[in-house]
């Protein structure tokens, strides 16, 4: 006999109304979200109070709950899908790869073995194949889908930890850290936070990283890298998250080589250069690295969450995450829980497919292109506006903008967000606030552009009058 409540979901399976209904509101919202203010309103956030409430003893109805969840929730949203969203490093989303996510939403698949999902395993080799391709990494390089760049960093400096102290006779997995040889963590202070994080999570311990000083760009100066050895993990950066600056691989990667160091590249949002002809000089010999971390979700904008850890010691990648020792994947036989951290996930390798499959490599050339042309047509508008700053070359998607002094550019980021034609964020950069903007989807117009100048333009004036 059914209970009440399996009677109940087999007929919301069988009439769809719930998923007509949220679907139906999906497609309302879409049809909103390019024209509409990029950050909630005030009284959009006032109303997710009615959120606020305990876990009811009843069941409630489905519809009810889409309802609830368009009313009080998609006004809550930020406007992620448009194109006036230029804060931290957040990519739009293309459509195919939405789509994609949709359909296989429907699939519900859990991607840790092959027998759990063949579809699931069978994208992620074609996906592993096509990305070592793209980013021309070694042939042997293994592929890891997890949530972030923050995770796929995790797994290279894991899969780094993992290597060099099996070089020197011991395994990690099996004798841990406490009594091990010490490595070396090398990296700057303009080192992402998730790559900081990273080492403090693998019990490297922060105090212990070797600090290298950069340029005027934030790029670790190679001539001031302190001397490498077998012992060393050097952690670098493409695309630093302020300023968008690379590293200068070729001259860091072959001092890393010569002494057998590891060298993990976080390129959460850069390593994209790479993918595009007039861009891929600032990523040149990457490739002479030993692991990279990307996103999907910012740069190629596929749906969140999309990460990639990328290693060319695959071997290590499976051990380091694995926990049992050597397992070498063999043909197409593939359990995507070898490569993460994790063994039960979602199929996230589908959006990242439907979305790689639909831009093709030419695709990704020129929306990718888009968005760095977007960024010096940007700096070049607001840089010639008195009153503003451009601080930073724009080589690929980011723009650091400065008034005249902190308190200003403090006030006219809040007076931007209030105005919110456009959002930006706040950061630092050397030690001075500033105004990070990044141009990162697809859906960024020439329109968009002038309406985030005008609107840089309207809310300094606003506080300059204010001030006086
Ligand atoms: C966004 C970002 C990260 C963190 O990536 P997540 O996908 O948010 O985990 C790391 N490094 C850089 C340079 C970034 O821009």
């Amino acid at each position: 006999m059914e209970n009440t409540i399996q009677k109940a979901m087999f007929s919301e399976m069988k009439d769809k109304d719930l998923f007509k209904k949220s679907q139906k509101y999906a497609f309302d919202y879409m049809d909103k979200v390019m024209d509409r203010n990029v950050f909630p309103s005030e009284e959009a956030l006032e109303n997710l109070m009615h959120f606020e409430e305990s876990l009811s003893e009843n069941s409630t109805d489905g519809s009810k709950i889409i309802e609830m969840l368009h009313a009080y929730g998609s006004p809550a949203t930020i406007a992620q899908l448009g194109g006036r969203y230029f804060g931290f490093v957040n990519g739009g989303a293309v459509p195919a790869g939405l789509a994609a996510k949709n359909l296989s939403m429907f699939w519900d698949q859990n991607t840790a073995l092959q027998v759990l999902s063949p579809i699931a395993s069978k994208i992620e080799v074609i996906v592993e194949k096509w990305l070592i391709d793209l980013f021309k990494l070694p042939e042997r390089s293994a592929v890891g889908f997890v949530s972030g760049t923050s995770m796929a960093t995790f797994c290279g400096l894991a899969a780094a930890r993992y290597r060099l102290l099996k070089n020197l006779d011991w395994d990690i997995n099996e004798k841990g850290l406490f009594e091990a040889p010490k490595l070396r963590i090398i990296t700057s202070k303009q080192a992402h936070s998730t790559v900081v994080k990273a080492v403090g999570l693998l019990g490297f311990g922060k105090e212990n990283i070797e600090w290298v000083p950069v340029d005027s760009q934030g790029r670790i100066i190679p001539d001031e890298i302190p001397k490498l050895d077998s012992s060393s993990i050097l952690l670098l950066q493409a695309g630093n998250v302020n300023s968008g600056a690379f590293e200068d691989f070729k001259t860091i990667c072959a001092m890393a080589k010569e002494v057998g160091a590891w060298v993990h590249i976080d390129g959460a949002f850069g390593l994209w250069a790479e993918a595009v002809k007039d861009l891929k000089y600032l990523t040149l010999d990457m490739q002479h690295a030993n692991s990279w971390a990307v996103d999907g979700h910012k740069t190629l904008n596929t749906p969140y969450d999309s990460g990639i850890i990328m290693c060319e010691d695959r071997e290590a990648l499976i051990a380091a995450l694995h926990m049992t020792g050597e397992y070498i994947i063999q043909g197409d036989e593939r359990d995507g829980m070898y490569f993460t951290p994790e063994m039960s996930k979602r199929a996230r390798v589908i959006e990242l497919w439907a979305t790689l499959k639909y831009l093709g490599k030419k695709g990704i050339d020129e929306m990718i292109w888009g968005l760095h042309k977007h960024a010096v047509n940007f700096s070049k508008k607001i840089g010639s506006v008195p009153g503003f700053k451009v601080l930073n070359e724009v080589v690929f998607n980011q723009v650091i903008v400065q008034c005249e002094t902190d308190e200003l550019t403090n006030k006219t980021i809040t007076r931007i967000q209030k105005l919110n034609d456009c959002w930006v964020g706040g950061s630092m950069w050397n030690e001075k606030k500033i105004i990070r903007v990044s141009i990162c989807s697809w859906a960024t117009t020439e329109e968009d552009i002038r309406i985030a100048v005008n609107s840089f333009q309207k809310a300094l004036s606003e506080v300059r009058e204010n001030v006086s």
